[in-house]
């Protein structure tokens, strides 16, 4: 666990005992802090107390003379009623990854990565991580994938601790300096937490200026917005472009095919870069990966074709390069499942690909607007949802053709999360036989 003499005397209130939310109390008392936790959940309230917390609703206690309310990143702070009442005590709103940024002083010598931007998050984070393990350097990854950072045992000196982190993990961030801070793409997203694009935009800016002089920025400058957060960092800075990947070098990394795994293999190649790795480290490590699941992952292959699990797209930008992956050939055609949860973004990033699909099988809240963006562009069946749209695609496909899954949609009208979508299609290609 990550313990810290900096928490020691102080008192936190912790808000939302889920997974990180526990981590968080149990790292705080082991630091020698009071903490005051709560969550609606009763039994989540008792998990808090035999790991020694108190149990209070920091809503309704005074909250002067704390040192902060740690909130999970899934608290909408533009709505919730903690934001106002923390500010009115002077008690920063923080997250399990600040109290890590606070706790760094007492880790042996490490680097820190930061990794942002509206997709492509995890696949850096994942592939920086595999690179940097795969020279033999001690890795953690952190922040919005895998296991709370402060549960995990610290790095030995010369670590590095790789963090994924979303814009409402660095919103929730006031220490944290990043010795290498990424910004991989910007596009529309989440509007409904930001007071619109500007917002979202602002608060990725910020893990750049949260640095120091000496740290390192690296920006992916392929689209408007992030060449203009490039632009107004004052620090050292590596602009890098997808376009600088050579297609004869990506065709020997099999998990980092599609436009969209260039940039997000020249991201990972920068930061690597900066960490020290040789280039022979470097390709051993983009040529061995493996990509992560729901992330155009191949979950079934039967009568010739293939089945792809794209369930993290949960917006048209990041469906578009899935899209892109599969131009059509006489003996591949593309058959695509979409629809779910709609961000407000629409299909526009996807248009330009519309002629690579045979077919559109539409479900979810978004079944009716996705069918009138896509129009005639290509044959549409309103299904409803998954299940039967897997069916009407195996009745369909012919061999040689793709099945994808890229929904451009939230998956909350239907599912708890990306993750039980993605497994839900798994399973239903698994029933099919293939
Ligand atoms: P994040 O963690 O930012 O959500 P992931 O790496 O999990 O990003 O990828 C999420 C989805 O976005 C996947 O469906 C993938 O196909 C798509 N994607 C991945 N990288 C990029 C990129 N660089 N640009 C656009 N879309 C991407």
């Amino acid at each position: 666990m990550i313990t810290s003499r900096a928490f020691a005397g102080r008192r936190y209130a912790v808000l939302g005992l889920a997974r990180s939310g526990l981590a968080t109390v149990e790292a705080l008392v082991a630091s020698g802090a009071g903490v005051t936790a709560w969550d609606e959940r009763e039994e989540a309230r008792d998990d808090a107390m035999a790991l020694g917390a108190d149990i209070g609703n920091p809503l309704e206690i005074d909250l002067v003379g704390f040192a902060g309310v740690v909130v999970s990143p899934g608290v909408p702070l533009n709505r919730h009623p903690i934001a106002a009442h923390a500010r009115e005590a002077h008690v920063p709103v923080i997250g399990d990854i600040e109290l890590f940024a606070e706790a760094e002083g007492d880790l042996p010598p490490h680097k820190t990565v930061g990794i942002t931007g509206t997709n492509g998050k995890s696949t850096v984070t994942a592939l920086v991580a595999h690179m940097l393990e795969s020279a033999g350097v001690p890795t953690l990854m952190g922040g919005n994938i895998g296991l709370p950072i402060l549960t995990r045992e610290p790095l030995p000196e010369g670590g590095v601790y790789v963090l994924e982190l979303s814009s409402y993990q660095i919103d929730l961030s006031h220490s944290l300096a990043c010795d290498v801070a990424l910004l991989t793409n910007l596009s529309p997203d989440h509007l409904d937490r930001y007071d619109g694009f500007a917002g979202y935009s602002a608060s990725k800016a910020r893990l750049f200026s949260l640095q120091h002089r000496d740290q390192v920025a690296i920006v992916a400058v392929d689209d408007d917005p992030s060449k203009m957060i490039a632009s107004r960092i004052n620090h050292r800075l590596h602009r890098v472009s997808g376009k600088d990947i050579d297609p004869v070098d990506q065709a020997r990394w099999p998990a980092l095919q599609g436009p969209h795994n260039a940039q997000n293999a020249v991201c990972a190649i920068a930061v690597c870069r900066v960490l020290g790795l040789n280039d022979e480290q470097i390709e051993r490590g983009l040529a061995t990966y493996k990509s992560l699941p729901h992330r155009m992952e191949l979950v079934g292959e039967a009568d010739g074709v293939r089945w792809f699990n794209d369930s993290k797209a949960t917006n048209a930008a990041s469906a578009a390069p899935a899209l892109a992956a599969f131009p059509p050939a006489p003996d591949q055609r593309l058959h695509w499942i979409a629809g779910g949860q709609a961000k407000g973004d629409g299909l526009a990033a996807c248009r330009p690909w519309f002629g690579h699909v045979k077919r559109a099988y539409l479900i979810g809240e978004a079944m009716e607007t996705f069918a009138a963006e896509i129009g005639d562009a290509c044959p549409v069946e309103k299904l409803g949802d998954l299940a039967t749209a897997v069916k009407q695609a195996a009745a369909a496909a012919e061999p040689g053709d793709i099945v994808l899954l890229s929904p451009a949609c939230a998956s909350f009208d239907q599912y708890k999360d990306y993750e039980q979508r993605g497994d839900a299609f798994r399973a239903a290609v698994q029933a099919l036989g293939a």
